[in-house]
């Protein structure tokens, strides 16, 4: 059973493009010309990376399907439902352009007033979009922010674990690659304190990353080869990349929702007649992993995914990413703590914390921490 879960791990992350673990790559330094080194005050700072200092564990399950997410339009009965769902490990990233695209969708018929199933990042977008054209909406959903997967994730604008790159098709590939161009632009509007949304120089440490979406939705690229400097790798990617506090863009895209008229229902839907008895002609399905249940999509899988948060170090002003053996290490310092990654277990439904995962999480960061000289 472990072997499998292993090697199921290790095949997730293979196929999320996460390839080249290890250090010593022999990447040539091709830092740009405009690059300049970080010294004196402005030299790397610790996580303090200690049990101590965790204030809570959490657990998400990632909606995932190897075939990618879930847009199209279905008749069922008379209503006319279009799938927005499965975003994987980058629903918040993906946000705005798979919305846009369903809306698009939307666009086609006369409604005036649109149902929206489901209050996590999917919904809200999606929503928030129907109203910018003039609409009439009311989300329905089994549970709002903070409760929703969406509040789990870190939020790193970077649409990486989103398909298995041989199960995808080139349809989907022209979704997929749309969605990240347009989600790249609008997120860019939402940068500020207001909507918890800011630019931070990320790291991938001891590994290169394909540029997903198009090299040029990944600003200020410089790879390094120098130890000293990047947490004991010989190899650091350095790039420019949007960071989302989702605690705080969730409430301030709920407020929005709530302050242009939108009304808000809690309900669970347990069937596909539950959505034909509502009384809006068009349905907008955002129910993420809820899918796997309501649709019966059988493709689509949980892959749980657990976090330890530490109290705030405002004095961190970058992220990282670290592939190790089967798994990934990641950081990313928020204003309410600094949260440290990760695990992704694909198939895994348990949403209970495992303290062995948190110390290997505790203990991976305190060694990359220590690289830094303390
Ligand atoms: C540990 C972790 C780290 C992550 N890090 C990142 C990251 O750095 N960057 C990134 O972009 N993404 C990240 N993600 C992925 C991201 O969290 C998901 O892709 C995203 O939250 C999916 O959003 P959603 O709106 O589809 O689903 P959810 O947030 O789960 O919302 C689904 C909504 O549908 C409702 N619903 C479901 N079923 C029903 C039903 N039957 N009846 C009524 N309502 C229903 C729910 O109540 C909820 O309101 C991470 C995820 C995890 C777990």
């Amino acid at each position: 059973m472990k072997d499998r879960s292993t090697h199921a791990r290790r095949e997730f992350l293979k196929l999320a493009g996460i390839t080249a673990a290890g250090t010593g790559l022999g990447f040539p330094s091709r830092a740009s010309e405009n690059f300049i080194p970080r010294s004196g005050d402005d030299v790397f700072k610790p996580v303090r990376a200690i049990h101590e200092r965790v204030i809570r564990t959490v657990v998400g399950l990632r909606p995932f399907r190897p075939s990618g997410f879930v847009l199209r339009a279905e008749k069922i009965n008379d209503k006319l439902v279009i799938h927005n769902y499965g975003h994987g490990g980058a629903g918040v990233t993906l946000s705005w352009g798979t919305a846009k695209l369903a809306v698009d969708m939307a666009l086609q018929t006369t409604a005036k007033s649109y149902a929206v199933l489901g209050c996590g990042v999917i919904g809200l977008s999606t929503a928030r979009l129907l109203q910018k054209k003039g609409f009439k909406v009311t989300i329905y959903a089994k549970v709002l922010p903070p409760e929703t997967t969406s509040n789990i994730a870190g939020a790193l604008w970077f649409p990486t674990s989103v398909y298995d790159k041989t199960k995808v098709n080139s349809k989907f590939m022209d979704q997929f690659n749309a969605a990240c161009k347009i989600s790249y632009r609008m997120f860019q509007d939402y940068v500020g304190e207001y909507y918890g949304v800011r630019w931070i120089d990320q790291y991938f440490l001891g590994h290169a990353e394909e540029y997903p979406g198009g090299k040029e939705l990944y600003p200020n690229v410089n790879e390094h080869q120098n130890p000293s400097e990047y947490f004991g790798f010989d190899y650091a990617q350095q790039l420019s990349a949007m960071l989302i506090e989702p605690p705080v863009y969730l409430n301030a895209l709920m407020r929005d929702f709530l302050l242009f008229g939108g009304n808000l229902v809690i309900r669970e839907f347990n069937n596909t007649s539950d959505i034909a008895a509502l009384p809006e002609p068009v349905v907008m399905n955002c129910t993420g992993l809820g899918s796997n249940k309501l649709f019966s999509d059988k493709e689509l899988i949980p892959v749980r995914g657990q976090l330890a948060i530490l109290l705030p170090q405002p004095e961190i002003d970058y992220a990282y990413v670290v592939p190790v053996k089967d798994n990934l290490l990641y950081m990313f310092p928020r204003k309410d703590g600094i949260v440290l990654g990760g695990t992704s277990e694909p198939g895994n439904w348990s949403v209970e914390p495992d303290q062995q995962e948190i110390d290997r999480i505790l203990k991976g960061h305190a060694k990359i921490s220590r690289s830094l000289g303390v």
